[in-house]
């Protein structure tokens, strides 16, 4: 029997005012129906995390964090459930899908332990001052199509831990993961903490701009966060924004070019390239060029693309055929300005599958250099000094992440140092967890996620300052 997904309001499972069809990427065909919610029932679940925030708030971090954790517990229980309704919706294969998953728990778990303390700011000659940090109140939680669970456990679990109540907006084309995360936590948090809702991007604005709501912690596009900072304003809300980026990998003259390739490529291709700090980009000394981009091409061609629920597949789809036409459209500017070492152009066959491409010898300032292209294709680009490299690599909107790879690691730090974003992984990609904390600079957002940092963003600063009376 089909799964009924439901709308999670005030403790509740709810039908949607109407329903919209839920595609596999990997078929372009509906699989599922997802119930969907309209203003008023967005009153509702504001008003129901309203009223639940005061016991909420009140109740002791340890009762709470607890909550946290048999949440971590009841995913981790139907991890294999999740992962695999994950790719229906998503179309990552099984096994990255399981690693989002099991991301996700242990996600909530290092938050489950973690704690604000009032901080002493001052006790001299009988003047007392303390920092206390007291939660914010309702927190919009809205998440993107790329990573829909691990995405919404950054923002749910530090502002449960801290006492915040949350409303929950997936995006439309991926919404049921975290549906079925709303079934989970209806039976485990009080009524109002936690609620989910539908929508094919109406809802966006109407929380934003919602005069209850106290914050809003917000991944997805650039072009979308400047709407939700612009909303925001209204009201004074806090802003996270976790937005694009167009990462550079830096590849340095004394690594084995095949080695390194073997790691660039992975960290350009993992989640078929939509990833907001996938390798979009990389630098390879002249000296090596050749070989690099060979190599690169050897593996694009070595690649399983296929259904994600099938054994063996190493790239999916795209997942929405916007996103599909979006890379299609690059592939076809670069085809013109580049040569394409390999893939190229979409699969012929049902679905938004595209090989994984590699290209090399374009300019600069083509769209695939200077665009995120949120896709598995990667230019390949030659460099002769390491200056100029530089400079090239921060010249972007984007601030998001960026790689360096150098067998001199003092070397390659020191290169790091000088790339003007907020992550820079030397030797490895995308090392996240969630005690490390995360933000982009420039227009990749403002405020972060995880870390210590993380949970504080969910917090304000209350200071006490007392003395004594005097008569
Ligand atoms: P998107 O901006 O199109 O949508 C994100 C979410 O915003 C969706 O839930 C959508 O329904 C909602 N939304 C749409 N209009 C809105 C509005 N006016 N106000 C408020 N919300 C609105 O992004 P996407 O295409 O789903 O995701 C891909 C983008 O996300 C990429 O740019 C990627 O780099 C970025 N991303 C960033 C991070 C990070 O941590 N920095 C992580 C993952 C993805």
């Amino acid at each position: 029997m089909k799964h009924e997904f439901k709308l999670l309001i005030d403790g509740q499972s709810r039908d949607g005012v109407t329903t919209f069809d839920v595609v596999n990427p990997a078929t372009g065909e509906t699989f599922a129906q997802c119930p969907k919610a309209d203003a008023a029932q967005l009153e509702e679940a504001v008003a129901a995390a309203r009223r639940a925030f005061p016991a909420w708030a009140a109740t002791p971090v340890e009762e709470r964090a607890a909550l946290v954790v048999a949440l971590a517990d009841a995913l981790e229980a139907r991890a294999a459930e999740f992962a695999s309704l994950l790719t229906s919706e998503q179309g990552k294969p099984l096994d990255q899908a399981m690693y989002e998953i099991m991301g996700s728990v242990f996600t909530l778990r290092a938050f489950a332990a973690m704690r604000v303390e009032p901080k002493v700011l001052r006790e001299e000659g009988g003047n007392s001052v303390v920092e206390h940090r007291t939660p914010l109140g309702v927190v919009g939680a809205i998440t993107p199509w790329n990573f829909p669970v691990i995405l919404l456990m950054n923002k749910l679990g530090p502002a449960l831990v801290t006492g915040n109540c949350v409303v929950a907006k997936p995006a439309p084309t991926t919404p049921l993961t975290t549906l079925l995360f709303g079934e989970l936590a209806r039976d485990i948090l009080p009524a109002g903490v936690f609620n989910v809702l539908c929508d094919q991007n109406e809802l966006g604005p109407l929380l934003t701009g919602h005069p209850d709501i106290a914050k809003i912690a917000f991944t997805g596009s650039t072009a979308t966060g400047k709407k939700v900072m612009a909303a925001a304003a209204d009201s004074v809300k806090r802003v996270t924004l976790e937005l694009g980026g167009n990462d550079a990998a830096i590849v340095l003259d004394d690594v084995n070019p095949q080695a390194v390739a073997r790691k660039v490529y992975q960290g350009a291709m993992a989640n078929a390239g939509q990833i907001c700090v996938a390798i979009k980009r990389a630098y390879v000394p002249s000296s090596m060029y050749d070989e690099f981009c060979d190599e690169l091409a050897k593996l694009a061609n070595e690649a399983v693309v296929d259904d994600g629920s099938k054994q063996g597949a190493t790239i999916g789809p795209v997942q929405n055929k916007m996103q599909f036409e979006k890379v299609v459209s690059l592939l076809d500017s670069a085809r013109a300005e580049g040569t394409v070492l390999a893939g190229g152009a979409p699969l012929d066959r049902p679905g938004y599958f595209i090989p994984p491409t590699i290209v090399r010898d374009l300019d600069d300032d083509a769209p695939l250099v200077r665009e995120e292209q949120f896709g598995p294709v990667l230019p390949v680009l030659q460099y002769d000094d390491i200056e100029d490299v530089i400079a090239r690599a921060n010249d972007s909107d984007y601030g998001l992440g960026g790689t360096v790879w150098g067998r001199d690691v003092a070397r390659a730090t020191e290169v790091a140092k000088r790339i003007d974003t907020g992550t820079v992984w030397v030797n490895q990609h995308l090392a996240i967890d969630a005690n490390i904390p995360f933000r982009g600079s420039k227009q990749s957002g403002i405020g972060g996620e995880l870390g210590e940092a993380g949970l504080l963003e969910y917090t304000q600063a209350h200071i006490i300052n007392a003395v004594p009376l005097e008569d």
